[in-house]
């Protein structure tokens, strides 16, 4: 099923998306600390934007010739990237350029409050846990180096519109509810998820529905953190030119950091065979039909929280599912019945940090490697979130598709 990745051409420069007022508002001094500094030493020619406002990026990347860029780059939280991700899959999924446009590398420099693909892509790396300023040093090195992986890409269908594509994580009951309320909390920068897990817990509550999933092949059906060592596929974007420009001083809304085109090892992207590329949902029936018979079906009953995540991390101190890679082709399913105690669910998130939650043997945590699933919420009012942000409320199901895009990591 996998992508085979051939290396990049080499003459195109980097877009680096900032959004200067994610998480403290520090985004823009880390570009000028670190950032900056190594991709120049790097000689990683790139054109910083700044984004003005919600949604700017979304223009620029839908307006943007994306052949001319060999990655985009987003140093802030996740939600610029999720912008961004929308724009490239599920903007582009009318385009004729589809195939190519969803093959752009995307890197991730954390500058925001929510970092969960930035810790992700850090953890993959084996290296020990990073936070802040330390785990901004390990992407850009990450970046530097230029390594390019295959990313798992989700398929979300909703009751109405069309699907969306996900990279992240898809929420219901607790996480969804911290994700949401924990926004206003964003000037503490991560520590908003403790602030809002905290409150949360205060007010705990459950919420009834149905759950079901089409289990992965090597799903064991307990929880297990081995730490398996997989080999990716792997490319370079890394455009080997050299960076001439005077970057001191004047960093405007757009920055060229020019260089000279020099040509090495000149490898495009594999000709399109005009066939469709674009996934087909095959595991998915339409909502309001009954799922496969292959599928897991829970009984209805009450939920605390259903979580489904690409990867490990849900944000800088979360690791939700340690095993996780960007390209297992799973969807890492955790959920927690009701009837778990204020003391109990606290400690899980505890153990979260150093994701060892999945040991603690708590009766009502529930951890299934899928690829689809479909959620079907009783209690109403109620939050779902799709990579962190709200969208509509009622079911949901997904199916993921493997290695689909790109991502740099390790
Ligand atoms: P954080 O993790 O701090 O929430 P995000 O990257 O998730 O950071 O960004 C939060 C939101 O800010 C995104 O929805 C993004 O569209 C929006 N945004 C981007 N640029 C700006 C800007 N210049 N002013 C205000 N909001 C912006
Ligand atoms: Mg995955």
């Amino acid at each position: 099923e996998g992508m085979e990745l051939s290396r990049l051409c080499v003459s195109r420069r980097v877009m680096v998306l900032v959004n200067p007022q994610s998480g403290r508002g520090q985004a823009m001094s880390l570009y000028t600390g670190s950032v900056l500094s190594m991709l120049t030493e790097a000689n990683i020619s790139h054109t910083l934007i700044t984004t003005e406002h919600q949604n700017h990026a979304r223009e620029l990347v839908r307006n943007a010739d994306l052949s001319q860029w060999s990655a985009i780059v987003i140093l802030s939280g996740d939600g610029l990237l999720f912008e961004v991700v929308v724009c490239v899959i599920n903007g582009l999924m009318e385009r004729e350029d589809w195939d190519a446009a969803i093959r752009t590398p995307l890197g991730i420099l954390p500058g925001g409050s929510g970092n969960a693909l930035a810790a992700s892509v850090h953890h993959y790396t084996q290296a020990g846990p990073a936070l802040g300023e330390d785990l901004l040093l390990s992407c850009c090195f990450l970046l530097c180096k230029g390594l390019v992986c295959p990313l798992d890409i989700v398929s979300v269908h909703l009751s109405s519109g069309p699907r969306l594509f996900s990279f992240l994580s898809l929420a219901w009951g607790f996480v969804a509810d911290v994700d949401i309320e924990s926004e206003k909390f964003r000037q503490v920068g991560a520590m908003r998820f403790l602030v809002g897990t905290l409150l949360r817990l205060a007010s705990l509550r459950t919420y009834q529905g149905r759950l079901a999933f089409l289990p992965a092949r090597d799903d064991s059906n307990s929880p297990s953190i081995s730490s398996s060592t997989v080999s990716h596929p792997r490319s370079s974007f890394r455009p080997s030119v050299q960076c001439t420009s005077h970057m001191q001083g004047q960093i405007n809304n757009q920055h060229e950091c020019t260089s000279e085109n020099t040509h090495h090892d000149n490898f495009l992207l594999p000709k399109n065979d005009s066939k469709d590329h674009r996934p087909a949902d095959n595991l998915l029936n339409p909502i309001g039909e009954p799922v496969a018979t292959d599928w897991t079906m829970e009984k209805e009953q009450d939920f605390v929280l259903v979580l489904a995540t690409c990867h490990s991390h849900l944000a800088e101190e979360l690791m939700v599912s340690p095993d996780a890679r960007p390209d297992d082709g799973q969807l890492h399913l955790l959920y927690v019945t009701a009837g778990i105690s204020r003391p109990a669910l606290l400690r899980l998130f505890l153990a979260m940090e150093k994701g060892t939650h999945l040991t603690c043997e708590c009766p009502h945590l529930r951890y299934r490697r899928v690829r689809a699933l479909r959620l079907e919420p009783i209690t109403k009012p109620g939050v779902i979130t799709v990579d962190g942000e709200q969208v509509e409320y009622g079911p949901i199901q997904a199916q993921v598709h493997k290695g689909y895009g790109r991502i740099i990591c390790g």
